[in-house]
């Protein structure tokens, strides 16, 4: 089968978060399937720090390769793209980003011509490649060379919609009557996710558990309706892993390698990020660590809440992440008054986080709500524990050491409160003393396959009916 993934951030060219990751690995597993497999995405400043070699194509147009022969696509205009960050900077979003990633999809259904790759489906993921679908089926759909393309859409995460002012509808090319309730309009407002929603002939999510919330008010930020009309067509499929980056055996960025039968060397890596961090050197402290979006969405509010008395518990916490400013501040405050215990590095760093998964005993993610999460994942496979607030994908892959002890792999808090988040990090510290629990429970996680392998089967099961 011919597939093209269309993404606004791939690894190793762009990421800010799991989209990158997903659209780095999927591709690269699809091709170990035997599928013939191209990436389409934005020529960004960033790209070319890649360390991989970018040819030019032909004007508008740049490519490189990776895994054995997965070609990815650049789409050039350097107004739009040249620029620091993907989709804005410390002042906010940019504000062309209509104009970005609507060019960005245009481009991307013209290149398939121009190189003569008639897909058989194009991925396209989340809002920024969500057009692809709607200008197939208006722009193309004349064109022979485009009359058998299907469309899936992956959603990533429903908060990020494309939300754009209703005047700059016309910038789209499009017919007015789709701005409508059966089309792009949103209370007033452009939404490209929607008119994704509405053209795509199939609809993926990144974990089943989120397959289902998503048809609730709750976790639909406001399109529970229009995925109703097509949940026949909705389908969650878990991320995987790429072990080629992940893993403790290979990975090149922690301090000292370490494997699934002798996790020994995690001591190693524990010390000298205590160290790299700041904080006291001492193999018997709990730490935990923290890796992510600085966003309402990470329980950032809970854990700045819980700081107080997580800060009495006598463990130590390294935070890595960026994000939203109100976030940085409240931080940074409690990084002040907590020197000994608290790292706090805001920023994003490929390699510190890749320590702090190797190096931490237990990993944070109070996430309100996570359509799959990867952080979890990782962890297991550095053998570090997670603690989680029980929503989407982490419903899916974390259960609760106590409560369900032959699955027990990690804490679950139910209820989203201070009190049960810190119940949950309590009843990791005292399983942490007690020595033999904890390392059967590290040994048992470290053994945990995430790989792409079976997710990728279930991406081509669906294409394939298509
Ligand atoms: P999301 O996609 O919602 O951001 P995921 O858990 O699915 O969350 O994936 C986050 C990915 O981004 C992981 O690979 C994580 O390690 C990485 N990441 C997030 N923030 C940072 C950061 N500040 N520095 C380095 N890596 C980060």
């Amino acid at each position: 089968m011919k597939i093209a993934i269309c993404s606004s951030e791939v690894v190793p060219f762009a990421k800010t978060g799991g989209l990158a990751d997903v659209c780095g690995a999927l591709p690269l597993a699809l091709e170990n399937l035997n599928q013939e497999v191209i990436i389409a995405m934005p020529h960004y400043a960033c790209v070319n720090n890649s360390g991989i070699a970018i040819k030019k194509l032909k004007p508008g147009f740049s490519c490189a390769t990776i895994g054995r022969n997965v070609k990815v696509y650049f789409i050039e205009n350097d107004q739009y793209y040249n620029r620091t960050g993907l989709y804005g900077d410390k002042t906010g979003d940019y504000q062309d980003n209509l104009l970005r990633f609507s060019f960005y999809c245009r481009k991307t259904l013209e290149l398939l011509k121009i190189i003569d790759f008639a897909p058989d489906v194009i991925n396209c993921n989340d809002w920024h490649s969500a057009l692809i679908p709607v200008y197939l089926k208006t722009h193309f759909v004349n064109d022979s060379f485009y009359k058998k393309i299907k469309t899936v859409l992956t959603i990533h995460n429903m908060a990020y919609q494309g939300l754009f002012p209703r005047e700059e509808f016309s910038y789209l090319d499009l017919d007015e009557s789709l701005f409508s309730k059966d089309g792009f309009e949103f209370y007033g407002k452009i939404n490209l996710l929607k008119g994704g929603i509405v053209f795509a002939d199939y609809i993926t999510t990144v974990s089943q558990g989120y397959a289902q919330e998503i048809l609730t008010k709750e976790f639909s930020c406001g399109l529970e309706e229009v995925l109703r009309k097509r949940s026949n067509d909705l389908f969650g499929i878990i991320n995987g892993l790429d072990y080629s980056i992940w893993n403790p055996k290979t990975d090149k960025q922690i301090f000292l390698n370490y494997d699934r039968s002798d996790l020994s060397g995690k001591k190693n890596n524990k010390e000298e990020l205590q160290r790299f961090c700041g904080l006291g050197v001492k193999n018997d402290i709990p730490l935990l660590g923290f890796v992510g979006r600085l966003a309402q969405q990470k329980g950032i509010d809970l854990l700045s809440e819980s700081f107080k008395e997580i800060g009495k518990l006598g463990i130590q916490v390294v935070i890595l992440g960026t994000g939203e400013h109100k976030y940085h501040a409240l931080l940074e405050n409690i990084a002040k008054q907590n020197p000994q215990s608290f790292s706090l590095n805001l920023k994003f760093d490929d390699t510190l986080a890749h320590r702090i998964y190797a190096g931490c005993d237990m990993f944070l993610m109070p996430s309100q709500y996570e359509p799959c999460g990867l952080g979890q994942m990782i962890s297991f496979k550095y053998a570090t524990i997670p603690i989680v607030y029980r929503s989407g994908g982490l419903a899916d892959t974390v259960f609760d050491l106590n409560s369900n002890s032959e699955d027990g792999n990690g804490f679950v808090f139910t209820s989203y409160t201070k009190e049960a988040f810190l119940d949950a990090i309590k009843r990791a510290i005292s399983t942490y003393f007690d020595r033999g629990t904890w390392q059967k429970l590290i040994e048992k996680v470290a053994t945990y396959n995430f790989s792409w392998e079976e997710s990728a089967k279930k991406y081509i099961e669906l294409y394939n009916r298509i």
